[in-house]
């Protein structure tokens, strides 16, 4: 067992942290160790390299050693500091919602290449509202959001707040509560195989919502309701965007062909791995 340091300056904190976390094996121990420091101490690194003999209030020193204890138990950094970047937006998480991906920005680039100022844009299982308000922030459009879970839409639109931007948010199951129809419609559903969900990082797996993760027997369950129905809720030339798992290309593409929609590619993400399908409705 690690031993608390004897002062609460912010080097000997710093130092604690990391190696409690390189003990529990965290796989970025430093940076994480940083990471929460810069959150218990409300200081930036710059300010440490500065004043890093300078001793902190126990209250605020005692917060970091409890973060670090937190972090070593598995808990993702980002429900503890209660924050996530995505598309360069600071957005608002806790463990309703699923932490963005860099994965994800991939999708909001396809997306925002498809806008146009007065677009109606939907956004299926929104979580914590990322990818609708990354749209929203780019263009004059108006946008709903919709999520099974109420914890969910209550973080999206904490988040629609702090961006000071204006979205309809419906708590659904996809289509179920949706009317009219849309220029566009993006989702990151659940698309984890149910069997694959106990192999995942203890940090995925034991922390963040199964209801955002699990995606049925073959995780793709979402898909197939999402290109069924979506026909309906497009205007025509509209495009539907979707996240997928690295090995789901092929047989979401297809089911984006089986339901009619044209243009269809299946777009890789910076790992070079496929993680975007997009399609549009065909016109009459
Ligand atoms: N990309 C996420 C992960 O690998 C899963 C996101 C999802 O199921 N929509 O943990």
């Amino acid at each position: 067992m690690m031993q608390k340091p004897e002062v609460n300056s912010l080097r000997e904190l710093r130092g604690y942290g990391e190696a409690y976390l390189k003990e529990a094996q965290i796989a970025d121990a430093k940076t994480d160790a940083w990471l929460l420091l810069e959150y218990a101490a409300h200081i930036t690194k710059s300010y440490y390299f500065m004043h890093m003999h300078e001793e902190i209030p126990e209250e605020n020193a005692a917060l970091y050693t409890k973060l670090v204890e937190r972090r070593a138990a598995r808990i993702p950094l980002q429900y503890l500091t209660g924050e996530a970047w995505c598309y360069g937006n600071r957005f608002l998480v806790n463990h309703h919602v699923l932490i963005p991906r860099q994965d994800t920005e991939i999708l909001i680039e396809e997306a925002v290449r498809r806008l146009h100022t007065g677009m109606r844009v939907l956004d299926l299982c929104t979580g914590s509202g990322c990818i609708l308000i990354s749209l929203l922030k780019q263009k004059m459009i108006s946008g709903t959001g919709s999520d099974l879970s109420e914890e969910a839409l209550a973080v999206a639109k904490k988040n629609a707040e702090l961006h000071h931007v204006q979205a309809e948010w419906v708590k659904s199951d996809l289509f179920r509560e949706i009317e009219g129809t849309f220029d566009l419609i993006v989702s990151n559903p659940p698309y984890i195989p149910a069997d694959v969900i106990p192999l995942l990082d203890p940090e995925v797996r034991d922390h963040e919502p199964h209801l955002a993760l699990e995606g049925g027997a073959d995780g793709m369950d979402f898909y197939r309701r999402i290109t069924e129905a979506s026909g309906s809720y497009l205007k025509e030339n509209g495009w539907l965007c979707v996240e997928i798992g690295y090995d789901e290309g092929s047989a979401v593409r297809e089911m984006f062909e089986t339901n009619g929609y044209s243009e269809v590619s299946v777009i890789q993400d910076y790992a070079g791995l496929d993680r975007v399908v997009c399609g549009m409705k065909r016109g009459v």
